[in-house]
């Protein structure tokens, strides 16, 4: 068995989803965001931990997620979708109880007329220009829409990862002023939102990356741990290369490791640069080009070549192994394969 381990933390999980609910008082509700597979970790064993943790509000992207999702969530949860309702959806959202987030005056119209009578929340787009209605949209459908009775009125920050940001002022300004007089429940904040204190934390949060142990929540429980089977170690020469392209060369004598895992578990191209993986406490240098299925480190330092490399623990999260390769956290979770071996460690409830 040469696949690569995922060890997802479930206590961790729960820890975290109650961490930051416990940043706003007991009147707002602490949701919890679960789209793309929650955040490439699984749905079933994710969404039954977090119901535990308290959860009773749930958003995914698509209506097909939210199908998923409702599989293991089969009561009275709420499962938001946040792509709103699309053409061709109402079966699906239907059928699956989904609250589908409107985000324009069209998906207004469509879903007053096709699924009359089914909850809806609204999207308001307050500066970040990706989804929900602008002020004067909202305003040729708020009578039609206020009449129907939405769930929720939310909005979503574009630079909530940087508390100083002004954008992140302006848009909290622009959304109670859209909404201070509609008698709904609203929501602003997903992660950042939260951390930014109670003025953004309204009557529902919604955070993902956080309960799932990413960054912009730095006190959050690392959840996931990555472990890579040792294939075979050799010796080289100074002199020799490894891997595509003679990319790396040894200066000296040098002990290559070859583990199993590459671009097809989500093992990014760019972590050959600056990547490290760890036996125990000691990092070692990811060297060469990673491939497909393989990647080659130096593990000259090591006295003895354990079986398996960690990419993902306790010395390096998904933020630090983010940081080498050049991008974020949400895309390191979000892209880890669908070969490597999804292993649950923990209990769903407590
Ligand atoms: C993805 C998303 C969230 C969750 O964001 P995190 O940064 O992962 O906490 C919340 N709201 C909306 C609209 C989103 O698209």
């Amino acid at each position: 068995m040469v696949a690569s381990n995922l060890t997802i933390d479930l206590a961790a999980i729960r820890s975290n989803w109650r961490g930051i609910d416990s940043y706003s008082p007991a009147n707002c509700e602490t949701a919890a965001v679960v789209k793309a597979n929650a955040y490439g970790l699984g749905m079933e064993k994710t969404l039954r931990t977090l119901k535990c943790a308290g959860a009773k509000s749930f958003f995914v992207a698509l209506a097909e997620e939210g199908s998923e999702a409702r599989k293991f969530l089969p009561g009275n949860e709420e499962i938001f979708v946040l792509s709103g309702h699309m053409e061709g959806d109402s079966g699906l959202l239907s059928r699956n109880r989904l609250t589908p987030v409107l985000n324009s005056a069209a998906q207004a119209i469509r879903h007053l007329e096709q699924l009359p009578g089914h909850p809806f929340g609204v999207q308001l787009d307050t500066g970040m220009n990706r989804l929900g209605m602008g002020m004067n949209e909202f305003a040729d459908v708020r009578e039609r829409v206020l009449i129907a009775k939405p769930v929720l009125a939310m909005s979503h920050l574009a630079c909530a990862d940087e508390p100083e940001h002004p954008m992140n002022s302006r848009q909290l300004s622009e959304f109670k002023a859209a909404t201070f007089d509609l008698g709904l429940r609203r929501s602003l904040a997903a992660t950042g939102g939260v951390l930014l204190g109670p003025e953004y934390h309204f009557d529902l949060c919604r955070p993902g990356i956080g309960l799932f142990g990413g960054l912009p929540y730095a006190a959050a429980e690392p959840v996931v741990h990555l472990e890579l089977p040792v294939i075979q170690v050799r010796e080289l020469r100074s002199g020799e290369s490894v891997g595509y392209g003679a990319a790396w060369t040894a200066d000296a004598p040098a002990k290559i490791a070859t583990a199993s895992g590459g671009y097809a578990d989500g093992i990014l191209r760019a972590m050959g640069r600056r990547g490290r993986v760890f036996a125990k406490d000691i990092a070692c240098k990811i060297v060469g080009r990673v491939s497909m299925d393989l990647l080659t480190i130096d593990v000259s330092d090591l006295e003895e070549v354990p079986s398996t490399l960690q990419l993902l623990g306790d010395h390096q999260g998904v933020d630090e192994i983010a940081e080498a390769a050049g991008t974020i956290g949400y895309e390191i979770l979000t892209g880890i394969g669908i070969r490597c071996n999804r292993i649950y460690r923990g209990e769903i409830g407590n």
